[in-house]
């Protein structure tokens, strides 16, 4: 359990460095394993919930535990993409910026690894996740 949190956090944080040159902070404020169940109940958690500081805003983001782990890294970089879009801070923003055409990258698996790709297939402007 304290596994599954301790591995949120490095996968989080490992998609946060990928992103460089951001002009505000960005961070993993918090992780907690996603324990809400009815009372009772044999209850398996199949999420952490990780709750993200934009700048001065949070948003909250989720690692699943029931993808496997590539999916699970492209699933949270997903997420991550979007909280960052509907920030005050990278509102209009092309979070990763694809370099050859300014829009922004994919997280995608390519190759059995987990980049930021670009959506038109250039492989100069791919930028590994981890
Ligand atoms: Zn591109």
């Amino acid at each position: 359990m304290i596994n599954d949190e301790h591995t949120a956090r490095q996968v989080c944080e490992g998609i946060l460095d990928s992103l460089v040159g951001l002009p505000f902070g960005l961070g993993v404020a918090s992780v907690r394993l996603d324990t809400d169940s009815e009372p009772g109940l044999a209850f398996e958690p199949t999420s952490v919930e990780i709750t993200l500081a934009i700048d001065r805003e949070s948003a909250v983001v989720r690692w699943n535990l029931a993808l496997p782990q590539l999916d699970a890294v492209v699933d949270l970089a997903n997420q991550v993409q979007d909280a960052l879009a509907e920030s005050r801070a990278g509102w209009g923003a092309q979070i990763p910026r694809c370099s050859v055409h300014g829009h922004p990258l994919e997280p995608r698996v390519v190759d059995g690894v987990a980049v930021w790709a670009c959506p038109l297939g250039y492989a100069d402007a791919m930028i590994p996740i981890r």
